[in-house]
């Protein structure tokens, strides 16, 4: 019996038993194609309908709605969004703008054709989302605006965020590419700020294929991002405005209509999505629960009120504590859970963006001097820019990217969750094997081998 009882708590990375031992495709399919978007997407395509623009107006009207924005505008990818959605609210050349370093480039790289510095804060070490005290601290007279991110859709602290944008007049955009349906004190997140931009790109909690889609209250801010991006609907929008003269080419010169096959999926999907998204909520609190029970493991959960909440849980992460399993590498234990068959899971999040060498050397449009300064007065220093940022540095050894289950199938979950017990309860027997790899991030089911 105690032979037996040795091999199966063995770990499957050191030749014993998997605790998956399934096939367990099916709780992770996502987006869930019904016969309904079928449909839809066969219309288009049936029409000749493609280029299109009227599935697509639906699809903005009816999203705004959904969320009781005044304007949606619906584009090809989330970069798109926001890129656009920059311009509306008005950054222009020398502006400094305060954004997260711990985010997908697409949050941040837009500024660089619009002229702007990039400036990163800090995040908060629970819920990884910007920090405000950390955003005050970068203000200075040339700031216009602050980026905010619902990192892994953890709503941020937008009461303190929407006090500086006050006391100190500053725009503010949120992108909500990891947030679709997430609540912030009851308020849909996205309606916050003079802007915000949504990426629909399929894994995302509302995938419609390639798209994404900005939002505001602001006549004046949807005007500028139509002229910016948008050669065809921007006519009637800009007729009768300071703008009327302009009317024809996108004054940005960058054409960013989303495909009406995505619209169409779209549309099907916010029928959809409420519904699916209570299922992932009820599915992923049920892993959470099991695994929390595990000292150096803490989900990361929305605390600002009962009424905050993550909504399709896009990118579900929790704490690890390396001091509590002997110093073991997060990448370490997450190859031993691979090995478990626990494969959905990943070592860490994004890959930080303020070491990158994108923002400390790159001179991407020959200005003779670093792309992220570029636009400064002459007296400006990268130097002054490249801070460290203690906790965004730290994220990525402390972090593990846990499986999405989008189907509420216990049997299953309890599987997963036995596998992070499993390597928890065995850590000691894999400290000699650890090569301490330092993981850089990068969301990618870590493929490097730390251990021997
Ligand atoms: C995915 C993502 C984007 C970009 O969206 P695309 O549709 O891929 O262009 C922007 N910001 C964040 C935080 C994202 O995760």
């Amino acid at each position: 019996m105690a032979d037996v009882a040795l091999q199966h708590s063995e770990l499957a990375l050191l030749g014993g038993n998997k605790a998956i031992d399934i096939d367990d495709r099916e709780i992770f399919r996502w987006p869930v194609v019904t016969k309904a978007h079928e449909d839809a997407v066969l219309a288009v395509l049936r029409d000749g309908n493609m280029s299109g623009t009227d599935v697509t107006v639906k699809f903005q009207k009816k999203y705004a709605a959904e969320i009781g924005m005044k304007h949606g505008w619906a584009c090809n990818n989330g970069t798109a969004s926001i890129h656009c959605g920059f311009y509306g609210i008005g950054i222009r050349t020398g502006d400094e703008v305060i954004c997260p370093s711990l985010t997908y480039w697409a949050s941040v790289v837009p500024l660089f054709s619009l002229g702007a510095t990039p400036v990163f804060a800090d995040v908060d070490p629970e819920t990884l989302c910007i920090d405000p005290a950390s955003i005050e601290a970068m203000i200075t007279p040339r700031t216009k605006a602050i980026v905010i991110v619902h990192y892994c859709g953890i709503p941020a602290d937008m009461d303190a965020i929407m006090a500086l944008s006050k006391k100190y007049n500053l725009k503010v955009f949120e992108d909500c590419s990891h947030a679709h349906g997430a609540l912030y004190k009851g308020r849909q997140v996205g309606t916050f700020g003079d802007a915000s931009g949504f990426s629909l790109m399929s894994h995302k909690s509302i995938g419609v294929g390639e798209g994404g889609i900005m939002f505001t209250n602001s006549d004046e801010v949807l005007k500028l991002a139509m002229w910016f991006g948008n050669y065809d609907c921007h006519e009637q929008i800009l007729k009768n405005t300071d703008l009327e003269k302009y009317i024809g080419p996108p004054a940005g010169g960058y054409k960013y209509r989303m495909h009406q096959l995505s619209s169409a999926f779209g549309l099907v999907q916010l029928d959809l999505y409420k519904e699916q998204f209570k299922e992932i909520d009820a599915a992923m609190k049920y892993f959470c629960k099991g695994v929390d029970s595990i000292d150096g493991i803490k989900s990361i959960q929305p605390n600002w009120s009962e009424n905050t909440t993550k909504g399709g849980w896009f990118v579900p992460l929790v704490h690890y504590a390396p001091e509590k399993f002997g110093g073991l590498s997060v990448t370490c234990f997450v190859e031993a859970l691979h090995a478990e068959g626990c494969t959905v899971c990943g070592a860490g999040c994004n890959i930080p963006l303020h070491n990158h060498p994108l923002f400390i050397e790159a001179d991407v449009y020959g200005q003779g001097r670093p792309t992220r300064i570029a636009n400064l007065p002459a007296s400006a220093k990268i130097e002054d820019y490249v801070r460290e940022l203690p906790v965004t540095s730290k994220v990525n050894q402390r972090t593990i990217a846990i499986p999405r289950f989008t189907r509420y199938y216990p049997d299953v979950i309890d599987k997963h969750i036995e596998a992070f017990h499993k390597v928890a309860k065995n850590y000691r027997s894999l400290l000699n094997r650890d090569k301490k790899t330092e993981n850089k991030g990068g969301f990618a089911v870590s493929k490097r081998k730390s251990c021997a």
